[in-house]
C-alpha cells in the first residue's frame, strides 16, 4: 500500500482515540501520521525489512498502551500512537502486494519481513499493489474521519496526503514503464559509479 495510505490509517486510528481523550490535542495525531509513514523510510535499504516490524511494533504499542492507560498525557499518547501506526503499517503490508517492481503481476512471495520468526510473510494481495485503484479508495476512506473532525493545517495536511495518493495512483504504472525504457539506456560505466543503494534500487528495471 502507498505510504500515504499507511499514514492516513495511523491518523484514522488517532482520530478515533482522540474522541475519548480530546484534551490531548494535535500531538498524538501528528505522531500517528509520522508513525504510519515511518517504516517506509527503509525504501532505499532493505525495503519492508529494516524498519518494518509487524510483531515487535505491535508488542511495543501494547506495552506503551498499558503505560498510557496509567499515565495519560499527550506525550505518552503520542508515543503509543506512533508505535501503533507503525505496527498497523507493517501488518497492513502483508495484506498488499509483493515487494517486486511490478507487484500487479503477482509473482513475488515477499510482502513484509517478520523479524520474530525470521521469515518473509507472503503477500495476501487484498490490495493488489501500492497505487492500485483499491489502494486509492482505501486511502480516501481512511482520510474521511480526519477530514470531518480536523480543521486548519491538519485538515490541509490530510487533503494534501490524499492529493499525493491520487497523483501516485495515476503515475504508478506509467513510471515503471518509463523506468523500463530509460534504465537500460544508462551506460555501464555510469551505472557502476552510482551509489550502491541507488544502483540496486534501479537494477530491477535493467
Ligand atoms: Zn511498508
Amino acid at each position: 500500500m502507498m505510504a500515504t495510505t499507511h499514514a492516513l490509517a495511523g491518523v484514522a486510528l488517532a482520530v478515533a482515540v482522540s474522541l475519548f481523550v480530546p484534551e490531548a490535542g494535535g500531538l498524538p495525531v501528528l505522531a500517528a501520521a509520522v508513525g504510519g509513514f515511518f517504516p517506509d523510510f527503509d525504501l532505499t535499504g532493505d525495503h519492508r525489512k529494516t524498519l518494518h516490524f509487524p510483531v515487535y511494533y505491535s508488542v511495543a504499542a501494547l506495552l506503551a498502551g498499558v503505560v498510557t492507560a496509567a499515565v495519560t498525557t499527550p506525550t505518552t499518547l503520542a508515543v503509543t500512537l506512533f508505535l501503533a501506526a507503525a505496527a498497523l503499517h507493517s501488518v497492513m503490508d502483508a495484506a498488499g502486494g509483493g515487494l517486486e517492481p511490478r507487484p500487479w503481476l503477482g509473482q513475488g512471495e515477499r510482502a513484509v519481513y517478520n523479524h520474530a520468526s525470521g521469515r518473509w510473510i507472503a503477500p495476501r494481495r487484498w490490495v493488489r499493489y501500492d497505487g492500485a485503484p483499491e489502494d486509492l479508495v482505501l486511502s480516501g476512506a481512511l482520510a474521511l474521519p480526519a477530514l470531518l473532525v480536523l480543521d486548519g493545517t491538519a485538515q490541509l495536511g490530510i487533503a494534501s496526503a490524499l492529493g499525493i495518493s491520487v497523483v501516485y495512483t495515476a503515475l504508478r504504472k506509467p513510471l515503471v514503464a518509463l523506468a523500463d525504457r530509460v534504465v537500460p539506456q544508462i551506460p555501464e560505466d555510469v551505472f557502476d559509479r552510482l551509489p550502491t543503494r541507488v544502483a540496486s534500487f534501479i537494477a530491477a528495471y535493467r
